[in-house]
């Protein structure tokens, strides 16, 4: 669960989030449309806790981000209990950041001996059985630099998921492919979307994509909702005039 009550993010005095409210409810895959420089982006970053809130709450899993319960009071939250609440929370990005001299299979595993502390045997075990998710049991001893960026990134989605996360945040996941491998990425999410419990949260330009694995679509600009609906709705007949704007310029 992701919930984001009266958001308030400033760069100076660029108001890019104004008292922004929106929910993913668990299981629930809600993507995000909207220009660019609209704040997309930057909700994935608050949610990765890599920027803070102006003003405004951020909830995921009932935890708020920016502040602790403490004594019945919420107070701003340390770094341990960041740590606590980030553990949930998977991020996939536009660049794979692979480990280049780190193997297919070290790439999953490392994080979840690490940071889960897995026996190197368990994590390997899983690892396995994500890459063959996402097609690349035949490139487990690889390394990254004899991958197509196609299945880098599938490389990067299995060692998101290797972690166990709640949310998995996806931003722009296909920007950075050659057009012909898009579609092998994105039918591998809608096959994880469709057979897990994560809850995700999607910004995209593939708007074929948002209409075929999307929950809901969630239209933004200027650091609100413009509006929210089941991608069957907002894609053929929105509400609002700038709705209409943005898919005519994007479709
Ligand atoms: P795009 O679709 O082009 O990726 P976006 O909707 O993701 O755009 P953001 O990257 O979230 O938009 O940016 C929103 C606004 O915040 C922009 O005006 C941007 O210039 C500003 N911004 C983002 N990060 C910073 C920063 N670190 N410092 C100053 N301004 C920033």
């Amino acid at each position: 669960m992701i919930r984001f009550d009266k958001v308030v993010k400033k760069f100076g005095d660029n108001v890019v989030l104004n008292e922004l409210d929106f929910t993913v409810t668990p299981g629930e895959f809600v993507t995000l449309i909207g220009p660019s420089g609209s704040g997309k982006t930057t909700i994935l970053r608050l949610l990765m806790t890599l920027e803070k809130v102006n003003g405004g709450t951020i909830q995921v899993n009932g935890e708020y981000l920016s502040h602790m319960e403490r004594g019945g009071k919420l107070v701003p939250a340390d770094e341990r209990h960041l740590r606590k609440v980030r553990r949930h929370i998977g991020m996939v990005f536009q660049q794979f950041n692979l480990f280049p001299n780190m193997k297919v299979l070290q790439n999953v595993t490392e994080a979840p001996i690490r940071a889960l502390g897995k026996s190197r045997a368990e994590a390997e075990e899983r690892g396995r059985e994500l890459l063959e998710m996402v097609g690349l049991s035949d490139k487990v001893d690889a390394h990254p630099s004899q991958l197509s960026g196609g299945q880098q990134q599938r490389v990067a989605i299995a060692r998101a998921l290797a972690m166990e996360p709640d949310v998995l945040l996806l931003d722009e996941v296909t920007s950075a492919l050659d057009p012909e491998l898009v579609a092998g990425v994105l039918s591998v999410l809608k096959e994880i979307a469709t057979s897990t419990e994560i809850t995700f949260l999607c910004v995209t330009h593939e708007m074929q994509f948002a209409k075929d694995v999307s929950d809901r679509v969630i239209m933004f600009d200027r650091g609100q909702v413009v509006e929210e609906a089941p991608p069957e709705k907002l894609f053929t007949s929105p509400d609002h005039e700038r709705t209409k704007e943005f898919l005519h310029a994007v479709i």
